[in-house]
C-alpha cells in the first residue's frame, strides 16, 4: 500500500509543534533505531540526553538540572505530579493549578489518583489569591503555566512558588509551549527567577526537534530519586522515565536543535514569530475583531464570520479557545506571506 502523504505546513496555524530544524531531521534520522531507556546498551544516546538536559538547563536558567527528555509534555507534567505526590507525606493529597492549565494535569490525577483543584484565572493568568485559597496541608504541588495553550499567557511563577513554598508543596512549571520563548521576555518563570522544582519545556513544540521530544527538568536528583523504579534485567539498576523504550530520535534531534539555535536561532524566532503575532493581531482588530493582546506569539481572536469549516475548505488549519475564540498559533514554521493570504481568505468572507 502506498502510504499517504504527511501533513505540509504550509496553512497550518493550530499545531503548536512545527517542521524540525534541518539538522534535528537528520539528527532523529540517524538515531532512529536507538532506546534511551536501556542506557547500558545504547551509550552514545544515553550521553547525548545528558546533553539534551544540561541545554535545557542552559534554556531555564539552571546551572546544574536534572532530568529527562520525555515523550511529550503530557509524560513531563504526569511525572512532575508523580514526584510531588511520591514525596509528600499525606494520605489525600491535591494538586491546585490554574483553570488555564493544559488537559494534561487532569490525566495526571487521575492516573495517580490525586486530587485536581482549579482556581479561576483574572486576565487569562493565574491569580495568586485564587490559588491560595485551594491549597492546604495535602496540597502537593502547585502548578504554574508559563505559556498556556489557549493564549500563550504566563503565570506570575514567583507568587505561586511562594504560596507552594509555604505548604512545602512543589512548584511545578508547565513551560511545554513557551520554554524556548520565554528566555527572550522579561517573564519570570525559570529556576532563576523563583523557587521551581519542576519544569516542562519541549524541545519538540518552539524548540524545533522532532516528535517525539519533551522535557522534564528537576531541581536536583532527590526530586528524580522519587521515580525510580528498580530495574533487575537491564544493566542499569533502576528507571526513573514513565515509558520504557523511549525515542533515541526524539533525543538526538533535541540536542542537535539545541546545538544549532541555542541562544541566537530561537531568539531570532522569537523575534520574527513575536512580530508575525503583532501583526496578525492589529490586522484582525483593523476589522474590528476583539483581540486578546497577545504575550507569547499566539493570537487568539472573537471572529464573527463562521469561521473554522469555510477556512478548513480552503486548506486553513486553525484551532479555538474553549470560549470559542480563533487560535493561531505563530510557530516558525508561520510566515508573513501565510498570515497575509490567511487574512485575504478571512477578507472574502
Ligand atoms: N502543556 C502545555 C502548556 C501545552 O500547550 C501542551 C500541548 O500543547 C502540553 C502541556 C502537552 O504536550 P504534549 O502534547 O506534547 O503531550
Amino acid at each position: 500500500m502506498q502510504l499517504a502523504e504527511p501533513q505540509d505546513f504550509e496553512r497550518v496555524l493550530s499545531s503548536m509543534c512545527t517542521e524540525p530544524h534541518p539538522a534535528a531531521r537528520e539528527a532523529a534520522e540517524r538515531f532512529l533505531a536507538t532506546n534511551p531507556g536501556d542506557p547500558g546498551t545504547y551509550e552514545s544516546v544515553a550521553a547525548l540526553e545528558d546533553r539534551a538536559v544540561d541545554l535545557l538547563g542552559e534554556v531555564t536558567g539552571h546551572p546544574d538540572p536534572e532530568g529527562y527528555v520525555a515523550s511529550g509534555g503530557t509524560e513531563a507534567n504526569i511525572q512532575a505530579v508523580r514526584i510531588a505526590r511520591n514525596r509528600a507525606d499525606t494520605d489525600d493529597p491535591n494538586v491546585v493549578a490554574p483553570a488555564s492549565a493544559h488537559f494534561s494535569f487532569t490525566k495526571a490525577a487521575d492516573v495517580l489518583d490525586v486530587e485536581y483543584r482549579t482556581a479561576p484565572t483574572t486576565g487569562h493568568r493565574a491569580d495568586p489569591d485564587a490559588m491560595a485559597e485551594l491549597v492546604d496541608e495535602d496540597t502537593v504541588c502547585v502548578v504554574g503555566v508559563a505559556g498556556s495553550t489557549e493564549y500563550g499567557y504566563v503565570d506570575p511563577i514567583p507568587e505561586l512558588a511562594a504560596i507552594a513554598g509555604e505548604v512545602d508543596a512543589l512548584c511545578h512549571v508547565d513551560a511545554a509551549w513557551g520554554g524556548f520563548v520565554l528566555p527572550f521576555t522579561d517573564h519570570e518563570w525559570g529556576f532563576d527567577d523563583a523557587d521551581v522544582d519542576t519544569l516542562t519545556i519541549d524541545p519538540h513544540k518552539m524548540g524545533q526537534a522532532a516528535i517525539p521530544a519533551g522535557g522534564l527538568v528537576v531541581r536536583d536528583r532527590s526530586l528524580l530519586d522519587e521515580l525510580a523504579i528498580r530495574t533487575p534485567y537491564l544493566e542499569s539498576t533502576s528507571q526513573v522515565t514513565l515509558t520504557g523504550t523511549r525515542s533515541g530520535a526524539g533525543v538526538a534531534s533535541a540536542v542537535a536543535a539545541m546545538e544549532a539555535l541555542w541562544p541566537e536561532g530561537y531568539r531570532e524566532q522569537y523575534d520574527r514569530s513575536m512580530d508575525n503575532a503583532e501583526w496578525l493581531a492589529d490586522q484582525l482588530a483593523a476589522r474590528g475583531h476583539d483581540v486578546v493582546e497577545p504575550d507569547l506569539p499566539l493570537v487568539a481572536a472573537d471572529l464573527s464570520v463562521p469561521m473554522t469549516e469555510e477556512l478548513r475548505s480552503r486548506g486553513w488549519r486553525v484551532a479555538k479557545t474553549g470560549a470559542d475564540e480563533m487560535r493561531v498559533v505563530c510557530m516558525p514554521h508561520v510566515t508573513r506571506s501565510m498570515l497575509r493570504s490567511f487574512v485575504a481568505d478571512l477578507d472574502w468572507y
